[in-house]
């Protein structure tokens, strides 16, 4: 908590009206200056399964034509480079929740029809969550509340078990690092968004996507603010 208190205090503090990421006044962009704004990297034409950019629109890479994904589509805002970056790790380990809404409201623009009847953020263990205080994934769906009708429901799935970091795993490792991780209510929607802060190898939402699979969900998409640039 005075850890917390002190990064704050040492990166100064935030006034309403500056920009998230310079810190200069913005008046009419709320949290983010135009500026920054033109300057944040996009994905060039995203694989329609795993957001890879590519150099042509509306196609599949090579891997997702060998396997395709368990979801039926992946959309993702940025690669997880600077500035993104930055505003994830603060989001994530500096208590700026603030960064959250920017950041949902950042991925909604790369949004579109069919919408799910519930996007559901992919959830902390509860152990975890009382440590950081919030959710990182419910913090960005504030930001996605912008798109009129959209439900958000982060009751559906839980964490029931704390696995260790991921970071080193490879992505075997990850997989049966998370097998039996989750768990999920009785669901209610055919059609689900899952919602996390950034895609690495997708092993959380492999091991999500065929829990709400068995549950009878017909379409799964997978959202996600950033996806990291290996393949
Ligand atoms: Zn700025
Ligand atoms: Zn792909």
């Amino acid at each position: 908590m005075i850890k917390r208190l002190l990064t704050r205090l040492q990166s100064g503090p935030l006034w309403w009206g500056q920009c998230l990421l310079c810190r200069q006044n913005c008046q009419h962009a709320p949290l983010l200056c135009e500026y920054c704004r033109q300057d944040l990297p996009s994905l060039a034409f995203p694989c329609p399964g795993c957001a890879f950019p590519l150099s042509v629109a509306d196609a599949h890479c090579g891997r997702c034509q060998k396997q395709p994904p368990p979801w039926q589509r992946m959309r993702v805002r940025a690669p997880f480079t600077e500035p993104w970056s930055r505003l994830i790790h603060d989001l994530k380990y500096h208590g700026r929740t603030l960064n959250g809404r920017l950041l949902g409201g950042l991925l909604a623009e790369c949004l579109g029809p069919p919408w799910p009847e519930a996007v559901l953020p992919v959830p902390l263990h509860w152990w975890r969550r009382l440590r950081r205080g919030y959710n990182q994934a419910d913090e960005i769906a504030r930001g996605l509340q912008q798109l009129p009708g959209l439900k958000i429901d982060n009751r559906l799935l839980r964490r029931i078990r704390s696995t260790p970091s991921q970071t080193h795993l490879s992505r075997m490792e990850r997989r049966r690092n998370l097998h039996g991780a989750f768990a999920a209510a009785p669901c209610p929607y055919r059609h689900v968004a899952l919602l996390d802060d950034v895609i690495t190898t997708g092993a959380t939402m492999t091991e999500l996507t065929h829990l709400l699979r068995a549950q009878g969900v017909e379409r799964v998409e997978v959202w996600a603010v950033c996806r990291t640039l290996e393949h």
